[in-house]
Order: C-alpha cells, then sequence, then structure tokens
C-alpha cells in the first residue's frame, strides 16, 4: 500500500509518500508501530505521524499496467470482437479493486 502525508514543516508542507506491505492499519501498527517518524523527499525535516493520519493512494501503477495490458490484448485479439469488451471490464474491474483497497484502508482507524 502506498501511503502519503504532508510534510510537517509550515514552509514546505508537500506530500511525501511512504510504501509499506500492510494493507490496513492494524498491520501497519505491527509493521511501523504506531507513529512515523519520516523524513521530508522535500525539505529533509522530520515529520512525526501517528499512523491513523495516513492516506492511502490507489496504486496507479497496478492501474496503468491493468489499462496496457487490455489495449494490448484488444489489439492481438481483435479479430475476436468480444475481447475488447472483456479487456474493458477487465482494467476497470482493477481499477475499482485499488481504489476500493485504497478507501477500505482509510475508513478504518485504530485506537490507541
Ligand atoms: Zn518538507
Amino acid at each position: 500500500m502506498k501511503l502519503s502525508y504532508y510534510c510537517s514543516s509550515p514552509s514546505c508542507k508537500k506530500l511525501n509518500y511512504i510504501k509499506v506491505k500492510s494493507n490496513n492499519r492494524f498491520d501497519l501498527k505491527t509493521e511501523i508501530g504506531i507513529e512515523i517518524n519520516e523524513r521530508c523527499k522535500h525539505c529533509g525535516n522530520h515529520t512525526k505521524r501517528h499512523i491513523n493520519r495516513l492516506h492511502a493512494a490507489p496504486n496507479y501503477k497496478i492501474i496503468t499496467g491493468g489499462l496496457l495490458l487490455a489495449v494490448v490484448f484488444t489489439i492481438l485479439f481483435w479479430d475476436l470482437g468480444f475481447i475488447t469488451t472483456l479487456s474493458g471490464s477487465l482494467s476497470i474491474a482493477i481499477w475499482m479493486s485499488e481504489e476500493k483497497k485504497a478507501s477500505v484502508f482509510n475508513k478504518l482507524l485504530i485506537r490507541d
């Protein structure tokens, strides 16, 4: 899961991303603890954040991969006709599942 947070430095406040293995905050707590202490990639300041304040973003690499795969399949199997619908709905399904994973993560908060 790709998580985002804003830098705590008032002069920076830029968006940072961290990558974690966990797909929910309960696992995240075991993986990285109750809060992060990450160095900002833009200004170098350390930001402390409770893990409830980290937001998940859909993995656009997977979504783009799904779309590319759909395009390739459509070109390869153009003669079959129905494949356009099939690959189209498959890439939408991948997209939806990525969005859902992120929104499930964001809805679930842990208690201290
Ligand atoms: Zn910063």
